[in-house]
């Protein structure tokens, strides 16, 4: 899938801010970020879309959500988060790889996003991948 963002990320041959990687998963910064904190939690097998998702990866990037969700909460303290896909051009899927955008609120939020993106540069994506990673390192150590 040489056309595939999502691909190159998992390959490394275009950077990304990574907060966590399994075998079967890649969780990383969404450079057009609508809060602050907004995570991609992605299959690293290329799945185009939720309907195209077998049971096994479908729970191996369920594990990865609670686990990057549960580190968010710890680093950012948001009130809520929502996490959200789009299947298909018309749902607004704009790149089409199996991922769940995972986005931190505040309770000034209600349901609104800083629209248009906020395409906050790669040394804030840096820093907040790294609180995050930080949150999951501590969580690993505590079981
Ligand atoms: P969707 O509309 O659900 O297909 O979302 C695709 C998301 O991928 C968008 O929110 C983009 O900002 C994000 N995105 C695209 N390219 C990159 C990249 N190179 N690194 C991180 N996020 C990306
Ligand atoms: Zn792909």
């Amino acid at each position: 899938m040489s056309d595939c963002v999502f691909c190159k990320i998992v390959a490394g041959e275009i950077p990304a801010s990574i907060v966590h990687a399994d075998a079967d998963t890649i969780a990383f910064m969404d450079i057009g970020s609508v809060n602050p904190g907004h995570v991609l939690v992605a299959s690293k097998k290329h799945v185009e879309n939720i309907y195209a998702l077998d049971d096994a990866t479908g729970a191996a990037v369920g594990r990865a959500l609670a686990r990057v969700a549960r580190a968010i909460g710890e680093a950012f303290s948001p009130e809520g988060l929502s996490q959200y896909q789009a299947n298909g051009k018309l749902a607004g899927q704009t790149v089409f790889h199996y991922h769940v955008h995972l986005v931190p609120r505040r309770r000034d939020d209600g349901m609104k996003v800083d629209w248009p993106v906020r395409n906050p540069g790669r040394d804030v994506l840096e820093g907040d991948a790294a609180a995050i990673r930080k949150a999951l390192q501590q969580e690993a150590g505590g079981r």
